[in-house]
C-alpha cells in the first residue's frame, strides 16, 4: 500500500467536523487496507508505531525533526526556522521546504506504508546514547524520497503531533462496523480491546481471522487489561439497594492504581493509563517476586504512600516524587510504598476476570502473603447499612477516601475497560452541595487580563461523552489556580493546541485558544446547572439545554494518571445532577 494513499485520507479526516464522519472515512480507510499490514495503519493513524504500553516511543523534538528538514531539503537553517516560526506546524514547515527541493528527488521511488513504519520503526527504537544523532539521519533519510505532502504526516507522527483526532474507540468502531457486521458482535470487539489494549492487534486478528478469531483472544500476561471502573453514589442505603442488599465494600485507598503482570521473576507493572511505569518503581517489582506466590499472575492493587516511621498512608501526591525520572532508588529510600490489592484477573493459565468476585478474592488471599509493606485491601461482606455506614468511617479515619463497594454473586465478574455499577465508590462528601469532584478534560482556554495578562484567565472544560466518543463542554472553570499553576498550564497545554475547535469537542462557547482533548484537571463545583451554552447532557432534561457546573474550581489536582476517555462522563453529570434534585424534593 503507498504512503500517499494514507495521506489523502488524512487530509480528508483534518477537513471534516464530525464524528461520524470520521468513522465513515476511516472505515472506507481500513477497507482499502491490505490485513496483513492493518495494524501498522491504525498504528500511524493514532500517530503511534506501537501500543502505548510497549512504552516505545518515537519522542523526536520539534527542533530535531527540522534539522532532518533542513539536511533533505538541501534549504538553509535560516529558511527552516522561518517557516517553522511563520506556520507554527513542524508538519507544514517541513511540506513547504520539501517542495522548494530541487527536482534530482522526483525520480525516487514512492514510498509505501512499509517504508514509513519500518524507518519510524527504527526511529523508536534507537535509544540511549547518540541515538539523537541517529533518530535525526534516519528522518532525514526518509523525507528525502518522501513528497512534500507525505512529510507533513510524517514530521507530525515522529513529534507526536499528529492529532487527527482519531482515538482508539473510533477505530473499534470502524473496525465492528467493517468485520463485524452487526450489534451482536460488537461485545466481542469490546472484549478482545479490553483485555489486549491493543488496538492495531485486535485489528490484525478481525482482518485475518474474523470475528471467530475475536473470539480466540486470550488474556496474556504482558499485555495489559483496561481497568474495570466504578460508579458513585452518596450513601451507604442507596448503594446496598442499588446491590441487590449484599456486598462486598473495601477501603478505598488513595494512591496509584497499579495493574501487575508476573511471569517467573520478571515484573511489569502498569498504571491505571497502562502505561509502563515498572522503572519508577524497583521496590514494587521486589516486593511482588517475593510475596506473590504464582509463577503467573495479573494481579491490581493500589499503591500508597507511606510515612516510613508510622506506616499510616500518606496523600496520592506523595507518590509524584516516583515520577522524576532520575534518582529513583533516593526517592525509594525517602518514600515508601505500600501495596494493597483488591483484585486477582489471571492466575498460571486460569482467566478470572468472568468469575465472581467471592472467587477471585479467594484466590488472591491464596497468593498473597502479606507483609508490612504487601496487604490485602481491607474488606468485609456486608448486608446492612449500618455496617456498611460505620465502615465507611473507619476507612476515612484511616485515611483512605471512602470505600469501594462490589457487588457480589454470579454476576459479579471483572468488567474490563468498563464503568458501571458493579462497583460503587463512596466517597467523603464536600462542604459544598455538589457531593463529589469531577475530572473534566481542557479543551480550550480564554486569554487573561489584567493581573493575569500573558496567560490565560480561564479554561474551557469538558466531560466525556462515552456513547458518542466526543468531548461535551460543561464549564469555564477560571478559580483555584495558583500563580504556579497559571505559569505552568500554558506550556502544559503548548503541545496540544490547535488553530480551531477540535473534530471531537462539542460546545456552544467560542474560546480564544483551542486544544487537542488530552488534559485532565480535578474540577468541584456547587451544583450542577442547567445551560443553554454548554453542551454535556445535551437536550436530556430540557430540549435545547445542557449541563454546567455552577461556581466551578480547580481543586488543584492535575489528573495526569487520566486519559480524557477516562474524564467523568457526560452520564455521570447527569446522573449527578438528578440526585441533586432528588435531594432537593426531600429536602422539601
Ligand atoms: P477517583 O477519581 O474517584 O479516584 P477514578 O476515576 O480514578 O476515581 P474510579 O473507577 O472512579 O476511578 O474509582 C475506582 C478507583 O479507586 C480505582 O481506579 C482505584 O485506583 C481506586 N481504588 C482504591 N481502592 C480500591 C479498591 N479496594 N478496589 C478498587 N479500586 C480501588
Amino acid at each position: 500500500m503507498l504512503f500517499s494513499e494514507l495521506v489523502e485520507f488524512y487530509e480528508k479526516i483534518e477537513a471534516i467536523s464530525g464524528r461520524i464522519e470520521m468513522t465513515n472515512l476511516l472505515v472506507e480507510l481500513l477497507r482499502k487496507t491490505p490485513p496483513e499490514i492493518i495494524d501498522k495503519v491504525v498504528y500511524l493513524t493514532l500517530g503511534e508505531v506501537y501500543p502505548p504500553f510497549v512504552g516505545l516511543e518515537l519522542g523526536v523534538a520539534d527542533r530535531l525533526a527540522l534539522r532532518a528538514v533542513k539536511l533533505a531539503s538541501g534549504a538553509s537553517e535560516k529558511e527552516v526556522d522561518q517557516a517553522y516560526k511563520q506556520l507554527g506546524d513542524v508538519g507544514l514547515a517541513g511540506e513547504r521546504m520539501l517542495a522548494k527541493r530541487s527536482q534530482a528527488t522526483l525520480f525516487v521511488q514512492e514510498l509505501t506504508v512499509e517504508d514509513v513504519y519500518s524507518a519510524l520503526e527504527r526511529i523508536a527504537r534507537e535509544t540511549g546514547e547518540g541515538s539523537m544523532e541517529t533518530k535525526v539521519q534516519i528522518l532525514s533519510g526518509l523525507l528525502a524520497s518522501a513528497q512534500p505532502r507525505e512529510a507533513k504526516y510524517i514530521l507530525r507522527i515522529v513529534t507526536g503531533k499528529m492529532r487527527l483526532g482519531v482515538a482508539d474507540m473510533t477505530i473499534l468502531d470502524a473496525l465492528s462496523i467493517l468485520y463485524g457486521g452487526g450489534k451482536e458482535t460488537r461485545e466481542l470487539f469490546e472484549r478482545a480491546y479490553n483485555i489486549t489494549s491493543d488496538i492495531g492487534f485486535v485489528a490484525k486478528t478481525a482482518a485475518l481471522e474474523g470475528v471467530e478469531g475475536l473470539k480466540k483472544i486470550r488474556i496474556t500476561v504482558g499485555r495489559p487489561i483496561r481497568p474495570m471502573l466504578a460508579e458513585r453514589l452518596s450513601s451507604a442505603e442507596e448503594i446496598l439497594q442499588k446491590l441487590g442488599g449484599k456486598c462486598l465494600a473495601e477501603y478505598k485507598y488513595d494512591g496509584e492504581r497499579q495493574q501487575i503482570h508476573k511471569r517467573a521473576d520478571e515484573v511489569v507493572i502498569f498504571s491505571r493509563r497502562l502505561e509502563n511505569i515498572t522503572s519508577q518503581y524497583p521496590d514494587v517489582v521486589e516486593l511482588v517476586r517475593k510475596h506473590v506466590k504464582a509463577d503467573e499472575a495479573i494481579l491490581e492493587c493500589e499503591c500508597v504512600a507511606i510515612d516510613p516511621d508510622t506506616g499510616d498512608m500518606l496523600p496520592f501526591q506523595e507518590l509524584m516524587h516516583r515520577k522524576r525520572k532520575h534518582d529513583v532508588h533516593k526517592a525509594v529510600e525517602q518514600y515508601p510504598v505500600r501495596l494493597h490489592f483488591f483484585d486477582l484477573l489471571y492466575h498460571n493459565g486460569r482467566d478470572l476476570t468472568l468469575e465472581p468476585i467471592e472467587e477471585r478474592r479467594r484466590a488472591l488471599e491464596s497468593i498473597i502473603e502479606e507483609t508490612d509493606r504487601v496487604k490485602l485491601s481491607r474488606a468485609i461482606f456486608t448486608s446492612d447499612p449500618r455496617e456498611l455506614e460505620k465502615f465507611f468511617h473507619e476507612a476515612i479515619e484511616n485515611g483512605c477516601e471512602g470505600l469501594v463497594v462490589k457487588a457480589v454473586g454470579e454476576e459479579a465478574i471483572y468488567r474490563a475497560g468498563a464503568r458501571g455499577w458493579l462497583w460503587i465508590k463512596l466517597k467523603r462528601s464536600y462542604k459544598s452541595e455538589m457531593m463529589d469532584t469531577v475530572d473534566l478534560v481542557v479543551v480550550g482556554a480564554f486569554h487573561g487580563r489584567g493581573k493575569r495578562g500573558g496567560t490565560y484567565g480561564a479554561l474551557l472544560m469538558a466531560a466525556y461523552n462515552k456513547e458518542k466518543d466526543v468531548f461535551q463542554s460543561v464549564c469555564k472553570v477560571g478559580s483555584g489556580f495558583t500563580d504556579e499553576d497559571l505559569q505552568k498550564l500554558p506550556e502544559m497545554l503548548e503541545p496540544y493546541k490547535i488553530p480551531h475547535k477540535h473534530a471531537r469537542v462539542e460546545s456552544g462557547m467560542e474560546a480564544d485558544i483551542w486544544f487537542e482533548p488530552r488534559l485532565v484537571l480535578e474540577i468541584i463545583g456547587d451544583e450542577i446547572t442547567i445551560s443553554p451554552i454548554h453542551r454535556a447532557g445535551w437536550g436530556a432534561v430540557k430540549e435545547g439545554f445542557g449541563l454546567a457546573i455552577r461556581f466551578p474550581r480547580f481543586t488543584g489536582r492535575y489528573r495526569l494518571d487520566k486519559a480524557p476517555e477516562d474524564a467523568t462522563t457526560t452520564d455521570e453529570i447527569l446522573e449527578m445532577y438528578r440526585r441533586q434534585l432528588k435531594k432537593i424534593a426531600e429536602a422539601a
